[in-house]
């Protein structure tokens, strides 16, 4: 077979970081990028020419926190633990299906039941990229959740008590080769019976759940809502939180000193750019509703809490990556990740900021040194959209095409 080289000629490019705006080239060499250059420049007639027009390339998007097992209904994760083999196996297909279309090549599960997920990780690596496998993103996954008996999410199966259960459990994610052991550090909104205000487990567990995963070479990454918990988080010496809502009974509250040990230890912050919108607390769980009339906040305070929080703390520097918490509500549904990154955009982030967040920042928080670049030596996993990034993020509503290990997906998946 002879080398297959594509130049994918378009008028911009974000390339992960930084835009080019007039006239890029990009080369791409079996699964991998070979260059990208400026301007159209003929490259011979070995190379087969894509011309894309009006359009930005930029890096498939990286969602960092997504529950493939979730449908996007109201209160997705109740129904999970009644769905048969075959109705979560179908869940899983079509979750991945709306990330794909959404322009998202990589999805990091971070709440799977038993190891349903996992399982199809494995099936992913056992077959050649896109050749004999269905167009999905690349899934990265952690299997269920460790957490405390009938803690937040007790019911995806990662329930443990005492230093022996946690050994246990660290060890079967080790043998089974996960990319992140995830751990709920707090209470949760979704779990009734949960209390998000109280860490689920002592500094000394924690430890013992971050040196054990460290010492096979696996990161760990916290669900914390509750200041404590992302405490106790932070010393044991996770890599990465999810939420970090820092909630106390008078409100959300960052000090100045855990500001500044987020900046400088630059620990990633996944599924935070968000807070439901007003209409959606009909439906809300209990526990939102309780936590919200404790700190005595309306939907709408809330909402502009959070916001202000974010944008505090990404003026100090902390970083956020993109993660949406895919699959649990509907206005959390799989592939709306362009939602999350709007809310850090409307918190005073950069239109690059923002992208960046969802694709370089992104790939290094999942440890991924090949993924979230378009630059030489990276795979070949990218997007297309319509026109160019002005002030907002319109242009991610209309994806045209995406690539996944140099091959562009079909039309109409
Ligand atoms: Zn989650």
């Amino acid at each position: 077979m002879t080398p297959r080289m594509i130049a994918l000629r378009s008028s911009s490019l974000f390339d992960g970081s930084v835009f080019f705006d007039d006239g890029v080239t990009v080369v791409v060499d079996g699964e991998s990028i070979a260059g990208v250059l400026r301007g159209h420049p003929d490259l011979g007639s070995d190379v087969e020419v894509i011309e894309l027009g009006e359009a930005t390339v930029l890096p498939g998007l990286i969602d960092t926190h997504v529950h493939l097992v979730a449908g996007s209904g109201v209160r997705a994760l109740d129904l999970v633990e009644g769905y048969s083999d075959q109705e979560i196996e179908a869940v899983v297909t079509r979750s991945l299906a709306a990330h794909l279309a959404a322009g998202v090549t990589t999805v990091r599960d971070l709440g799977d039941r038993r190891f349903v997920v996992v399982n199809r990780r494995d099936d992913q690596h056992a077959r050649p990229l896109t050749t004999a496998r269905p167009w999905t993103p690349t899934i990265l996954a952690a299997g269920p959740p460790l957490t405390t008996p009938r803690g937040h999410c007790h019911y995806l199966g990662g329930e443990v008590s005492g230093p022996v259960e946690i050994e246990a459990a660290v060890q079967e994610r080790i043998d089974r080769e996960v990319d992140v052991v995830k751990v709920m550090a707090s209470g949760g909104m979704a779990t009734t019976g949960t209390d998000v205000m109280m860490p689920q487990f002592s500094l000394a567990e924690m430890r013992l759940i971050v040196d054990l995963a460290h010492a096979a070479g696996i990161a760990v990454t916290a669900h914390a809502h509750a200041l404590p918990a992302v405490e106790i988080a932070l010393a044991a010496g996770v890599d990465g939180l999810e939420h970090c809502s820092c909630l106390t009974p008078q409100g959300p509250r960052v000090s100045d000193e855990l500001l500044a040990v987020l900046a400088e230890r630059q620990v990633p912050i996944g599924a935070a750019l968000m807070a439901p919108p007003p209409e959606a607390f009909e439906h809300a769980p209990p526990n939102i509703k309780k936590v919200m009339a404790q700190m005595g906040m309306t939907p709408e305070t809330m909402l502009e809490s959070r916001r202000s929080m974010v944008g505090r703390m990404h003026a100090a520097g902390v970083r956020f990556v993109g993660g949406s918490d895919a699959g649990i509500e509907p206005f959390m549904a799989h592939g709306l990740m362009r939602s999350g990154l709007g809310f850090l955009l409307s918190a005073g982030a950069s239109v690059s900021q923002t992208l960046a967040a969802g694709t370089s920042l992104a790939a290094a928080a999942c440890g991924l040194t090949r993924k979230g670049f378009l630059r030489q030596g990276f795979d070949a996993d990218l997007v297309v959209v319509d026109g160019r990034f002005d002030s907002d993020l319109a242009p991610l509503a209309q994806v045209r095409q995406v690539m996944l290990g140099g091959r562009f997906a079909p039309a109409g998946l």
